[in-house]
């Protein structure tokens, strides 16, 4: 009997356990389909922490700047149902996502030490494609049958630093043939931005340079170039005219006395190029040599150095670079010459439309006529006049040629050292 009960209660005790084992795990799976947050509301609710303070931002969550601008916050207000205006009170922090995006988290604490935030996405943009700078010279001279070997080049951006492995090169030169070949390199940074630049690679024969006459230049742009100046008679009316018109022209000057050098200034702050021509103009002074010629260069590249603080490398020769004049100080110094300037780092620009206003154009219809009858939109047109004293054909025209070549839809352009040269066939 004892032994009965003994095993009775045993059992009693194990159906317990096992209803207990039931409604345990039961209660575990009805927590588990159940709505935990609900669960969880229920538990840590309450008005001890109710949220009181919003934070409300002006202006987009998302933003996206070049990544070289500040930041510049658009606003932010916060309140609190009991505290009022906290914004004072709200905190921004930087939260760096990658290089090229981060977060900003603005925060406050409520009325009851909740800690409140609100976000603002801020990505940053790369729209500034590199410089690529060419080893050696734009401009290269080979005479035919020569080999040719590039110097290549290298490409810098100003985020991702250097970006040379980036860089392709398109065209090639055939030294079996005379003409111009232009290589074009085209560098590329992280973001996709592309940057191009150019070289001339002339080949012509030894002995003789052959023309660049614009053809493979930026076709439909009017070069106005003006040589021989600066004069007080000529010089300011075509400023001017070239003011009034808004257009940019290039100055191939002289030597030049104070009052000179105002207009001189005055080209440069007027957005024109200025250029040279030579200190002198003398034929037999300069072509004695490669050295008179340098020195000629130089000392007018100097002193436009101290007058406007630019050093100018874009050139023209007295006479033109296929003047036969030169023959008689020394033979084949046009073409020495154009070697020369070129592998020192100058340029030098002939012309292939020619006012004639510095021959045999009488008037400025004349003027008007030789250069609008000669303008192309197939080629660069480099136009010569002239600024020398008293040119009022010129002056005369210049309003109207400027007017032809806007309503017939060329734009006019300054020459700058990245132009492509247009030049003559030299003859000595
Ligand atoms: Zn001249």
């Amino acid at each position: 009997m004892e032994q009965e009960n003994k095993s009775k209660k045993g059992l009693i005790i194990f159906i317990l356990i096992i209803v207990a084992v039931i409604i345990g795990v039961a209660t575990a799976l009805l927590l588990a389909k159940g709505d935990v947050k609900k669960l969880e509301s229920v538990f840590t609710g309450g008005e001890a922490v109710k949220v009181t303070a919003k934070i409300e931002l002006v202006g987009d969550q998302e933003i996206t700047i070049p990544y070289q601008e500040e930041f510049q916050e658009s606003g932010f207000t916060a309140t609190d149902e009991k505290l009022g205006d906290i914004t004072e009170s709200v905190e921004v922090v930087k939260e760096e996502i990658n290089e090229n995006e981060y977060n900003l988290i603005y925060k406050v604490t409520d009325s009851n030490k909740n800690v409140v935030e609100a976000k603002r996405h801020v990505i940053l943009t790369d729209e500034i494609p590199p410089v690529i700078t060419l080893n050696g010279n734009k401009n290269v001279y080979v005479n035919t049958g020569t080999e040719y070997v590039d110097e290549g080049a290298t490409a810098v951006d100003e985020k991702n630093g250097d970006v040379s492995g980036s860089i392709v090169v398109e065209g090639s030169v055939d030294t079996s043939k005379t003409g111009l070949y232009i290589l074009t390199y085209k560098a590329t940074d992280n973001s996709g931005n592309e940057a191009v630049n150019e070289r001339y690679v002339a080949v012509s024969e030894a002995g003789k340079v052959i023309a660049q006459d614009g053809t493979q230049g930026k076709k439909g742009v009017i070069y106005l170039t003006f040589d021989d100046g600066p004069t007080q008679s000529s010089t300011p009316q075509i400023l001017d005219i070239l003011d009034k018109k808004g257009v940019k022209a290039t100055f191939f000057i002289l030597n030049f006395d104070e009052a000179g050098a105002e207009l001189v200034k005055r080209e440069h702050e007027s957005g024109h190029t200025v250029a040279i021509h030579g200190y002198s103009h003398t034929y037999s002074a300069i072509y004695q040599s490669v050295d008179t010629y340098m020195n000629n260069i130089t000392k007018l590249q100097d002193k436009i150095m101290e007058t406007i603080g630019v050093n100018a490398t874009i050139t023209r020769f007295p006479g033109g670079s296929s003047n036969t004049i030169s023959r008689h100080y020394c033979t084949k110094i046009m073409t020495t010459l154009a070697y020369e300037m070129v592998a020192r780092g100058y340029t030098y620009f002939d012309w292939n439309v020619d006012s004639d206003d510095a021959g045999s154009a009488k008037s400025s219809d004349d003027v008007y006529k030789n250069v609008t009858s000669h303008l192309s939109k197939d080629k660069a047109n480099v136009v010569l006049m002239h600024d020398f004293a008293n040119n009022t054909k010129t002056i005369g025209a210049l309003e109207r040629i400027i007017d032809y070549g806007l309503e017939n839809g060329y734009t006019f352009e300054v020459i700058t050292p990245d132009t492509q040269m247009v030049t003559h066939t030299t003859n000595n």
